[in-house]
């Protein structure tokens, strides 16, 4: 899953960096209201946290308005020095899905971060499950059967991007977006050498592949039963 961050206090750009790319997302910063807004519109982010406050022509409010009005429908998490009732119902109606008064904690933030991820009435669930498999989003444990599976954080977020995705054919282009952030070293065969490793964890050792190649596209993660 792939993060938008938007704000001009490098400190606190740096610590949520930090924090997001714990949890396994990949995570790209803007400083400044038009490079942001810029990013948020030609990049395919999958969540946005925004501040409101910010250098350059558009603020927070006015990014989240302007994505609203181009039918951007990314959530976004809106944070703010300002904890006012009026200021809290401005943030929502501009089209901001949350809203996070500083300072907050860390691990305030990073729930509603994955709150915002599963908004999705087919996402309520912590736990993304392909037959056997299971991806709990909660701990970041990832288990098929009884056995615990240990990923590294590219791993991780390859699988989650498949599950969230499950029975689509997702193209590796489209992984490769969701997936690693803007500064990230891509090589062409980076998705399938990081499929290659996943499969190697997931499918090889169980007997029984979940994740299917699509020929001269991409890849598919199908549940077992469906075959
Ligand atoms: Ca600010």
């Amino acid at each position: 899953m792939r993060v938008l961050v938007i704000e001009d206090e490098h400190k606190i750009a740096r610590a949520l960096k930090k924090a997001l790319e714990q949890e396994h997302y990949a995570v790209d910063v803007s400083y400044d209201g038009d490079d942001g807004f810029g990013m948020a519109t030609t990049e395919p982010y999958d969540v946005m946290v925004i501040d409101r406050m910010l250098p350059g022509s558009y603020d927070g409010l006015a990014i989240i308005r302007a994505l609203r009005e181009k039918s951007i429908h990314t959530p976004v998490l809106l944070l703010t020095a300002l904890g006012k009732v009026e200021d809290k119902t401005e943030g929502l109606d501009s089209g901001a899905d949350d809203y996070l008064a500083k300072p907050f904690a860390l691990e305030e933030l990073l729930a509603r971060v994955r709150a915002l991820l599963r908004r999705p009435a087919e996402q309520q669930n912590t736990v993304l499950r392909s037959d056997d498999l299971a991806l709990d989003t909660a701990n970041r444990r990832v288990t098929r059967g009884n056995k615990d599976i240990p990923l590294t954080s590219k791993e991780y977020g390859l699988l989650e991007y498949l599950l969230r995705n499950k029975n689509r054919p997702v193209s590796k282009d489209t992984i490769m977006q969701h997936v690693w952030d803007y500064d990230a070293n891509i090589l062409p065969n980076t998705v399938e050498v990081y499929i290659k490793y996943l499969r190697a964890k997931i499918d090889k050792p169980f007997g029984r592949a979940l994740i299917k190649t699509v020929r001269g596209f991409g890849y598919k993660l199908e549940d077992g039963e469906k075959k």
